[in-house]
């Protein structure tokens, strides 16, 4: 339980003042806080940086009773200005939503050339270049899935030529191709599924990669049994056939 000291409360990130027998209220910060939000020269989405100003402004709105709002407004200000933003930035990201949408002389119009940004491992998806665990899909609906340590680009030339001359007992995939029924391996859908470098990371995540795909053809003898232990993890991993994309791009 807590109670009132110097007649002021905190609740969550409301701060309840009593003075004569009202109660007012503002925005709260812990003793600890700096005031440090993304700052002004990361290299995050012009976007997402606009967004901080404009979710804290809303916030002060939210909170704050009118005579605490100005007060509140250019602390906000000035942890903005300390975290490298220009006013005139602020200034517009401050502004009420409900003004901009009334008056479309006011509405900001964003334009820039943009080319710092932060990337994710998935962009690597597409890059057979990286060496790591693969995916060759096949008419039939079911999946290859494989690991090599060159490049996956190598891998699947040998795969082609496996299964141009009919090296069944070489490679599962040419196997596959030349069994009964109707099958063409479709290599140009292939697609890289994790980059990843290593010996055991890569047997590892190959294993995953098959217990995923359930409609998979490769050998059982040829890839690494995972452990016992992985079962409560894997237990929800699995992928119907039907879900698995063929051109799931990013
Ligand atoms: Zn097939």
């Amino acid at each position: 339980m807590e109670t009132e000291q110097n007649q002021l409360i905190e609740f969550l990130e409301v701060l309840i003042k009593r003075c004569n027998g009202k109660l007012s209220h503002t925005v709260y910060r812990k003793p600890i806080h700096t005031d440090r939000y993304l700052h002004a020269s990361s290299n995050h989405h012009p976007s997402q940086k606009r967004g901080i100003i404009t979710t804290l402004t809303e916030r002060a709105r939210r909170i704050c009773d009118p005579q605490h709002l100005e007060a509140e407004l250019d602390d906000l200000k000035e942890a903005c200005q300390s975290n490298g933003y220009r006013i005139s930035d602020i200034d517009k990201s401050m502004r009420p939503r409900t003004a901009s949408r009334q008056d479309p002389g006011e509405q900001l119009t964003f334009a820039s050339a943009y080319l710092q940004t932060l990337r994710s491992a998935k962009d690597k998806r597409d890059l057979l270049s990286a060496a790591g665990v693969y995916r060759i899909p096949c008419t039939c609906g079911k999946v290859y899935v494989g690991t090599t340590k060159r490049s996956v680009a190598t891998r699947i030339k040998e795969h082609q030529r496996s299964c141009r001359l009919g090296q069944t007992d070489k490679l599962a995939v040419a196997e596959h191709a030349l069994s009964e029924g109707d099958h063409n391996i479709l290599f140009g859908e292939a697609r890289l599924l994790a980059p990843t470098s290593g010996y055991h990371a890569r047997l590892v995540r190959e294993a995953i990669e098959i217990h995923k795909h359930t409609n998979n053809f490769n050998r059982k003898v040829e890839t690494l049994q995972l452990k016992q232990i992985w079962n409560p993890i894997l237990r929800n991993t699995r992928t119907a056939p039907e879900e698995i994309p063929l051109n799931d791009g990013h």
